[in-house]
C-alpha cells in the first residue's frame, strides 16, 4: 500500500511565520510560482491532468493566498477566472495531478471555498478583508480576526472481523455505485463516537474496536477526513436511514474487488453511469463500483483487501 491517502502523502513549508512580512512577501512574489484557482475551484492543467503553475508575472491581478515555499520557491495561489479550456476541478483531475501537486491544490480550493462563502465579521456583520497572506479575515471595525474553518468528518470502513465489509449507497448516488459510511463530527464528540453514532444512525448496527488509520482534506467545501475501520458486534441485519441510505449491504473481498476493477476500466461505470453499469455486471450483482483510487474511501477499502484492518 502506499504511504497514506492521495492529497495527504506531500508536505511543504506553508511558511506561515512569513504570512505578516510584507516585504519577504513582495520579495517572494517576484520569484513566486502561482496556481490559479477559479470560483468554481478549477485550476489550468496540461494534457496528462498536471497542474500548471504559472510566473508571477504572467499572473493575473487578483487575491494573492501564500501556499507556501516548495523546492525553495515561493507558491501562491490566485483567484483568476478561467482563460481557456484547460480548466479541471480536483475531482476531475485527482487521479492524475501528482501528490504535491494535490496537496496545493486542494490548499488552494480550501482557502478559496472560505473566503467567498465568507465575506462578512460574524461579530458585527461588516465586510471583511484577506489579511496574512489570505490566511485570515480581519474585521475594519471591531478589528477582529477569522481563520479559514476546516470541518472533521469520519469515515469508515466496516468490516465484520472476516470477510464481509459494509458499503452503502446515498440517495443521490446511481444504482451499484457504493462507498464507505461517512459522516461529520459533532460539537462535544470524540471521533470514535462519532464513528460508531454515524454507523448506528445510517445502518442500524453496533461497532466497537475503532481504529484511525489516515486523515485526506477534501475541500468540498472544508472537509477534513479522518479514516477509521470499525468491527461489528453482534447483530448483522442493517436497518437504513432513508435519509441517508439508499441502500447498503455486507460484500466480500471478492465481490468488492471485481467492482473496483470494473470502475477503474471504465470511467463511465466509476461515475455510475446506468448503462455502463449493466453492461459491468452481467451476474445481476449489486455492487458495480466503488470511489476511485484518489478518495480516501478507495484507500480504506484497499487497504482492507490488502488484509489490513
Ligand atoms: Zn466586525
Amino acid at each position: 500500500m502506499p504511504d497514506g491517502p492521495p492529497l495527504a502523502r506531500v508536505t511543504w513549508d506553508r511558511a506561515g511565520l512569513h504570512r505578516n512580512d510584507d516585504a519577504w512577501l513582495a520579495d517572494a512574489w517576484s520569484r513566486a510560482r502561482v496556481l490559479l484557482i477559479s470560483p468554481g475551484s478549477e485550476t489550468p492543467v496540461d494534457g496528462d491532468g498536471r497542474v500548471q503553475l504559472r510566473p508571477s508575472d504572467e499572473a493575473p491581478d487578483g487575491p494573492r493566498r501564500l501556499l507556501g515555499i516548495v523546492d525553495d520557491v515561493p507558491t501562491f495561489a490566485v483567484t483568476a477566472a478561467p482563460d481557456g479550456d484547460n480548466w479541471r476541478t480536483l475531482r476531475d483531475v485527482g487521479g492524475t495531478v501528482g501528490d504535491l501537486s494535490g496537496g496545493l491544490l486542494a490548499t488552494a480550493i480550501g482557502l478559496e471555498q472560505w473566503h467567498a462563502k465568507h465575506p462578512h465579521c460574524p461579530r458585527c456583520g461588516a465586510l471583511t478583508h484577506e489579511t496574512q497572506a489570505g490566511w485570515t479575515r480581519t474585521c475594519p471595525v471591531d478589528g477582529s480576526h477569522h481563520f479559514p474553518r476546516t470541518d472533521p468528518a469520519v469515515i469508515m470502513l466496516v468490516h465484520d472481523g472476516g470477510d464481509l465489509a459494509l458499503l452503502g449507497r446515498g440517495p443521490k448516488w446511481n444504482p451499484g455505485r457504493f462507498s464507505t459510511l461517512a459522516g461529520f463530527v459533532e460539537p462535544g464528540e470524540t471521533l470514535e463516537g462519532a464513528v460508531a453514532r454515524e454507523v448506528f444512525e445510517e445502518v442500524g448496527v453496533v461497532v466497537q474496536d475503532v481504529r484511525y488509520v489516515a486523515s485526506q482534506p477534501w475541500p468540498f467545501p472544508a472537509s477534513l477526513m479522518l479514516g477509521f475501520t470499525a468491527r461489528l458486534v453482534g447483530d448483522p441485519a442493517l436497518t437504513l436511514d432513508p435519509v441517508e441510505m439508499a441502500e447498503a449491504g455486507w460484500f466480500t473481498r471478492e465481490e468488492i474487488r471485481r467492482a473496483a476493477d470494473w470502475a477503474d476500466d471504465d470511467p463511465a461505470v466509476r461515475a455510475g453511469d446506468r448503462r455502463a453499469a449493466a453492461d459491468a455486471r452481467p451476474d445481476g450483482t449489486r455492487l458495480v463500483a466503488v470511489p476511485p483510487p484518489f478518495s480516501i474511501s478507495r484507500y480504506l477499502i484497499d487497504r482492507w483487501l490488502a488484509g489490513e484492518s
